[in-house]
């Protein structure tokens, strides 16, 4: 295999594992990987601050089922350090179930469960599906029976809805997944249906991180994801938040709340051996998303992926070149966090609307909230909402995908803020 055989770190142990163009011995190999996590850890700003209740997000997938092992080693003591020191003292494992939407994740709930009491039992479980993003518990003081009902007469640059109330179908766990397909049914591209699935996962995490006193989500993005995510999310036209978005550490978004990515200088690779020498492979559920089993077209994301993993078989840094050129990226200074994308949580860019009004002629009355008389401030029934004034850019181009009565689909955390957003002194007639 190697020119010597022997280990670049130790120089004794016979090489076995080549990662990229260098060779590591059993030992070695598993000190750099557990090295790389250790790294994040001890460089994160918010860690050093205060130490805290930690949510492990695991869908099941190889990378988070690495992360989720490497955690419990460092809520005893960091296994290589001649300190012994406790790094984390309590942590929580929480599971998104994605069965409703994908077959293949039927009984991932159960794995989850039992992976933990047996491997993982001073941590707790907790798992929740996705159709409960139609619950309350995921959206405080929302009207359930408010949708969002698209209207005639939008044009290219804005997206005309009203709210209307009709009696609520979200009663029973049947009618949210019927909610839920139904949503992801109604639109066209997988593009879009990535996205929007990918928000409403992020939406439930945040907020069962901060239901169950968490002050920090560590997530299991991978160098390989992470790479992929900056080109994709790039050409989606989320360029704005894209720190935030896959940034290594993220403490402005979620107030109190700290977005990790210990992961995000291991390749794939690395994951999958650390799973086999830890024998975790029989634990890994194979993710499925909307472009399993599809074409590299498919979607920018999967078309991405393809890109991305071809061009690393023949010139093997380009993962970890572009991913460490990800890590650079630092929110801009004059970044307005008060105002929030309804759809995606994120920071959007002040000022789009003008640049649209600017390019484009249309006929969207002025809706600064001083030009709205405070009586039709407090009236909902016959508003006529420009829904795009509450997205960010990247939201606002996945929506022109969606059919017709799609939107009124929508969970209601998005037409809450939505609503909150337009009636900014809130005064609740009923
Ligand atoms: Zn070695
Ligand atoms: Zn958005």
């Amino acid at each position: 295999m190697a020119n010597n055989n022997f280990c670049c770190k130790c120089k004794t142990g016979q090489a076995t594992i080549r990662i990229r163009h260098a060779f590591y011995c059993h030992d070695c190999f598993l000190f750099a990987v557990v090295g790389k996590y250790r790294t994040i850890l001890g460089k994160s700003r918010s860690m050093n601050r205060a130490k805290g209740k930690v949510l492990l997000a695991c869908s099941g997938g190889p990378s988070s089922i690495s992360m989720l092992h490497m955690t419990k080693e460092f809520m005893h003591v960091e296994p290589y350090a001649k300190k012994k020191i406790q790094v984390l003292d309590s942590a929580l494992v929480c599971h998104i179930d994605e069965s409703a939407l994908f077959e293949a994740q039927n009984g991932s709930t159960q794995k989850m469960k039992e992976m933990v009491e047996k491997e993982f039992p001073n941590m707790d479980f907790l798992s929740s599906s996705m159709q409960d993003i139609f619950l309350k518990d995921f959206t405080k003081d929302a009207d359930l029976d408010t949708v969002l009902k698209g209207m005639d007469g939008s044009s290219d640059y804005d997206y005309l809805v009203k709210p209307i109330k009709q009696e609520s179908t979200l009663n029973s766990e049947t009618d949210r997944i019927d909610r839920l397909r139904e949503l992801f049914n109604g639109i066209n591209k997988n593009t879009a249906k990535e996205d929007l699935y990918w928000h409403i996962k992020m939406t439930m995490l945040v907020t069962l991180a901060k239901k169950e006193g968490c002050s920090y989500i560590f997530m299991g993005d991978t160098a390989t994801r992470q790479a992929i995510k900056m080109i994709s999310m790039t050409g989606k036209g989320r360029g704005y938040s894209i720190p935030f978005d896959i940034g290594v550490e993220n403490d402005i978004t979620f107030p109190g709340l700290t977005i990790l990515r210990p992961m995000k200088d291991m390749l794939s690779k690395e994951i999958g051996l650390y799973n086999r020498f830890k024998d975790l492979e029989k634990y890994v559920i194979p993710p499925t998303d909307f472009n399993t089993g599809k074409p590299a077209k498919s979607s920018i994301e999967r078309l991405t992926e393809e890109f991305i993993t071809t061009l690393d078989r023949d010139f093997p840094s380009t993962v970890s070149t572009i991913s460490r050129t990800a890590s650079k990226l630092t929110p801009l200074n004059d970044m307005d966090l008060s105002k929030k994308c309804a759809i995606c949580n994120m920071p959007y860019q002040a000022g789009i609307e003008d640049w649209r009004r600017r390019i484009t002629v249309t006929n969207v009355k002025d809706k600064s909230p001083d030009a709205i008389p405070n009586e039709e401030k407090k009236k909902l029934d016959d508003s006529m909402i420009d829904m795009n004034e509450y997205l960010c850019y990247s939201c606002q181009v996945d929506m022109k995908d969606y059919k017709n009565d799609t939107v009124s689909r929508l969970p209601p955390y998005s037409v809450k803020a939505i609503l909150d957003e337009y009636l900014i002194n809130d005064n609740d007639e009923e």
